[in-house]
């Protein structure tokens, strides 16, 4: 898929520049050569990075990046004029991602997005493997709430998999039933510890090979349950 660059930049001739650039470089470009309407745009249409100018009509650049901040979770690189080194300092805490000044090497420019674009892929990659569990032949992908096992889904009530969830996420720790119950049940408590039981069961029909030797959820003789990993 092409990713999509937004120019905020009020000299036109240097907005072209970039752009050609970046589109020699396989990259999908907007421009805009007003703070309103680039604000509008950075926060109404997806994009993948954001180029901008500071001294801009209406807005001006460390405002939109302050905003764009706020909402977005984009990598935001400022290319200006202004050299002072307060400048950089002030664009860098309203959370730009790079600084650049002008006359800068368009190669420079094309390098450097593609560094931000590259490290923000590998961040938003850990996020994703932070919301999935995956142990042996199960996977548990918190985000969408579907247990796989073998690769094959398998369905899960809201407390089923809230528990496994909970356990899974707390591998080689016991936890007595009391504890699940609270944590899991906490004060709609529309039962009581047994609960638990009931439920450890059914989710070991659903992700253990042979659940009456289980592999993932243990039984710790008087003392609760642990998920070995
Ligand atoms: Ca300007």
């Amino acid at each position: 898929m092409m990713q999509r660059i937004l120019i905020i930049e009020d000299e036109v001739a240097i907005a072209e520049l970039q752009k050609d650039y970046l589109e020699l470089h396989g990259f999908s470009v907007d421009m805009s050569h007003s703070g309103g309407e680039g604000l509008d745009l950075a926060l109404e249409r997806a994009y993948d990075l954001i180029i901008l100018d500071l001294q801009l009509p209406e807005i001006d650049g460390f405002e939109l990046c302050r905003q764009i901040r706020r909402a977005k979770d984009v990598p935001i690189l400022i290319v200006s004029a202004k050299k002072e080194e307060i400048d950089k300092i002030r664009g860098f805490g309203l959370g730009a991602d790079d600084f650049i000044t002008k006359p800068f090497s368009p190669n420079e420019l094309v390098a450097r997005s593609k560094a931000h674009l590259a490290r923000y892929e590998r961040f938003l990659g850990k996020n994703k493997a932070l919301e999935e569990i995956r142990i042996r032949e199960l996977t548990i992908d918190k985000a969408s709430r579907r247990v796989y096992v073998h690769g094959k889904e398998v369905i899960f009530t809201a407390k089923e998999f809230d528990l496994l969830v909970y356990l899974a996420a707390n591998p080689n720790r016991v936890f007595s039933k009391d504890d699940l119950f609270e944590r899991i049940w906490g004060l709609e408590s529309a039962g009581d510890i047994a609960t638990v039981t009931v439920h450890i069961r059914r989710i070991r029909e659903k992700i253990e090979a042979d659940p009456s030797n289980p592999q993932f959820i243990e039984t710790i003789w008087g003392a609760g349950y642990r998920f070995t990993v």
